[in-house]
């Protein structure tokens, strides 16, 4: 079976128009009325270039079989030269529909992808007999030449254009592991800093708000213990598939390690940080997890530190207080989120 051909995809405007220029030279050169270049695209024939002169009575609209236009099937199956003088007195080639359209000579030749495929066929046709002396032979073969050097360039610079996606794809894999968690997918502690720094600076820039909230499964220890640590994992994942429903767009969820998570929540409203933070605290509370059978149903601890342009200056502070504010949550009982407060930032001084 023949490759499908990517001519739709390979040959550009500028290839298709520099094709029909030879080919109207052919034409002149050589004395004929049509010059055509087809391409196999899986069975079909299919013209793509054509000469422009008056008398050509061919329009690139009409597509072919491969069954009916045997003359060009022949070139393409035996992947070979064919000069046909006169077919109306040849066999096979009286039988070609081409004679009831008044075509009677034929000289055609097989075009090439680099790899030895065939891509189509070059050929000319003639109302008359013509017996194509070897000087129009030459010059016939130098612009098949030329145009089969053209189809190569098309085809280098696709497989070109392939290897580039092929890297950009590897090197956008590449950034997404080495900035994801493998267990998760959401951030790592790396990408988290990068991402609160420039949060920190932008936020100082333009004088508003932002939310960073340390996030602690409550008692997983004993989910592993009674289910599995495949289970805790899977609490793991989903908590992260969750959080990633309930935030917006512009909010970055990341893995601080086991069962700690950190939010970054941009442009937040101070008044509203604790509700929104409790409202997801609370809805996580009540989304079960199920896994192999049993429901698994976990609360989080929440510490949230706000930055405001004033006395906190650095992500580790900001990171500190979150740190403290979630201790406080866990002395106090746990499922629950603490706001930090400006004294704990002398704390975190202190420590
Ligand atoms: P607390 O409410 O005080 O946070 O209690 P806890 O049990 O959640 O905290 P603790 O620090 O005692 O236990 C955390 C456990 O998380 C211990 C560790 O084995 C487990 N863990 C850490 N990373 C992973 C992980 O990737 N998968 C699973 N399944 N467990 C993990
Ligand atoms: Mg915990
Ligand atoms: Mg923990």
């Amino acid at each position: 079976m023949r490759k499908k051909s990517k001519v739709a995809e390979l040959i550009s405007k500028d290839i298709l128009k520099s094709w029909q220029q030879t080919l109207d030279l052919v034409c002149q050169l050589i004395q004929v009325p049509v010059g055509m270049i087809c391409a196999v695209d899986e069975n079909t024939y299919l013209p793509i270039a054509l000469n422009k002169m008056k008398d050509n009575p061919y329009s690139l609209k009409s597509v072919f079989s491969l069954d009916e236009e045997f003359l060009c099937e022949w070139v393409i199956s035996n992947d070979k030269e064919l000069v046909v003088s006169d077919f109306t007195h040849e066999e096979p080639w009286s039988r070609s529909p081409l004679v009831d359209q008044g075509m009677v000579s034929f000289l055609g030749r097989p075009l090439h992808w680099p790899d030895g495929r065939v891509f189509g066929v070059f050929y000319v046709m003639d109302r008359t007999p013509r017996k194509f002396e070897d000087e129009l032979l030459a010059i016939f073969n130098q612009l098949h030449s030329l145009t089969e050097f053209q189809l190569n360039l098309a085809f280098e610079r696709d497989q070109l254009q392939l290897a580039k996606t092929v890297i950009e794809q590897g090197e956008q894999k590449y950034t997404e592991l080495s900035s994801k968690d493998g267990l998760t997918g959401a951030y790592n502690r790396r990408t988290l800093q990068e991402l609160a720094v420039s949060e920190l600076s932008r936020t100082t820039r333009k004088t508003g708000c932002f939310a960073l909230a340390l996030l602690d499964v409550d008692h997983f220890k004993q989910i592993n213990d009674e289910y599995g640590h495949l289970a805790g994992d899977a609490v793991l994942k989903h908590l992260v598939f969750a959080l990633d429903n309930m935030l917006r767009q512009s909010d970055f969820i990341s893995r601080f390690g086991g069962e700690e998570f950190c939010l970054l929540m941009p442009e937040m409203e101070p008044s509203m940080a604790f509700h929104i933070i409790d409202r997801i605290r609370k809805e996580l509370a009540k989304i079960p997890v199920m896994y192999n059978g049993e429901t698994i149903y976990c609360t989080v601890s929440l510490g949230c530190a706000l930055f405001e342009s004033g006395m906190i200056t650095t992500v580790e502070e900001l990171l500190n207080m979150a740190d403290t504010a979630l201790n406080d949550a866990k002395r106090s009982g746990r499922n629950r989120v603490c706001m930090a407060s400006e004294g704990m930032l002398d704390e975190v001084h202190m420590a």
